[in-house]
């Protein structure tokens, strides 16, 4: 940890000061300071989206193609008519990034006029920085858009149709390592000046962690994102009152398997410490869609899935939107096969990102989750 970059304090630094203050901090204290710091999180200080030669630190499924985004739109859309396409649908995106996703979803939503007459967009974005880049692209979309910091008050009235993209997997993680004192939790601390990890002294009680530590071998470690389930609860509840639907889609694994961590630091598209640089790479970690599934049901909906992303859009119609696009655009084709493969093909994203969606009790079938993830 250098205490000083050029002649501004360090994030790494802050932390540290904060630790030596007020004792060590959780993963997810941590977590949350890297990635949503207002000053100099990850998030708020920039637009992250792209190539590396053009700065990016990662790519997106909405950035690869139009067609990932026209495919949920037009999934979206087919759950409002399948519910008698209720008054005043709300659609609500969680962790917008640069607005692509959401750009895409209302051009495919066109074909479906009543659905755009009374809709109220609402995004859900943490970052200024990133606010003013979804601005930017929405600002044609003819859509109401409005913002806010988090998914919360005023989001229950009315049918919540919801997606969200590479979003549950930024949300803050706490980790539980098994010791022969029982399960402890993992913390951030200081040792020699730099950011290091610890161990909580006492063992977590029984209910954070719901595994005896019998199950689990020494050092095993067991992660989980109490945010992420709360949240994915309310919205789940909000579906089972008022109808709608939530298309959730990240990377992740079906059920956890083995008690391995999955947190993870990412600059450049490259693999970096986690501890290493807090505010300059990108923290994330694998969605656990089991416990997604179980807060899902938690909230009362009807939980389809997880399928994964590969066939979830095949079954979508995704060769054939890329078939009509190349015929409009055959100088095109090439790039939309190769979009297609990378959205698709088991060994780029296919496979590892899965979809899981939300509905009403009422209805428990949808489009694209016939099929078990492979
Ligand atoms: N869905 C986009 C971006 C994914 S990156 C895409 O697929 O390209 C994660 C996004 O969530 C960013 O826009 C980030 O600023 C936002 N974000 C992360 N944590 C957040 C939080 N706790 N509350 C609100 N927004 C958050």
């Amino acid at each position: 940890m250098t205490a000083h970059e050029g002649n501004s304090v360090t994030l790494a630094s802050r932390i540290a000061a904060l630790i030596e203050a007020q004792g060590p901090m959780s993963v997810a204290q941590f977590m949350s300071i890297a990635l949503l710091d207002p000053a100099q999180g990850y998030y708020a200080t920039r637009d992250p989206f792209g190539p590396r030669d053009k700065g990016g630190d990662f790519i997106t499924a909405p950035e690869i193609s139009q067609m990932f985004g026209e495919m949920l739109g037009l999934w979206l859309v087919q759950a409002w008519i399948d519910q008698g396409r209720p008054q005043n649908p709300r659609l609500v995106e969680l962790g917008p990034g640069r607005g692509t996703l959401m750009a895409d979803i209302l051009r495919a939503a066109r074909q479906a006029p009543g659905f755009l007459d009374q809709l109220e967009v609402v995004l859900i974005e943490a970052s200024p920085v990133l606010r003013a880049v979804q601005q930017q692209t929405l600002a044609d979309s003819g859509a109401a858009v409005r913002w806010q910091n988090q998914f919360g008050e005023g989001l229950d009235e009315r049918p919540l149709f919801l997606v969200a993209n590479e979003f549950f997997d930024a949300l803050p993680l706490r980790q539980y390592v098994r010791t022969d004192r029982g399960w402890c939790e993992r913390m951030v601390t200081v040792e020699n000046d730099a950011l290091a990890f610890g161990l909580a002294p006492v063992p977590a009680p029984r209910p954070a962690i719901p595994l005896s530590p019998e199950t689990a071998p020494d050092g095993g470690v067991y992660e989980t994102s109490p945010a992420a389930l709360a949240l994915a609860e309310d919205i789940a509840a909000i579906i089972a009152r008022r109808g709608g639907a939530a298309l959730l889609v990240d990377y992740g694994y079906q059920s956890r398997n083995g008690f391995g961590e999955t947190l993870q630091a990412l600059g450049g598209h490259r693999f970096a410490d986690v501890l290493a640089a807090p505010g300059r790479d990108d923290l994330s970690a694998h969605v656990d869609f089991a416990a997604l599934a179980g807060a899902g049901r938690q909230g009362g909906a009807a939980v389809l899935g997880p399928v994964s992303q590969g066939a979830f859009l095949t079954a979508l119609g995704l060769d054939q939107r890329a078939g009509q696009l190349a015929s409009a655009n055959p100088s095109a084709a090439e790039s939309l096969k190769a979009a297609v493969e990378r959205l698709t093909a088991p060994a780029q994203m296919g496979t590892l990102f899965k979809a899981l969606a939300f509905l009403p009790p009422a209805f428990d079938s949808a489009p694209g989750f016939m099929e078990r993830p492979k």
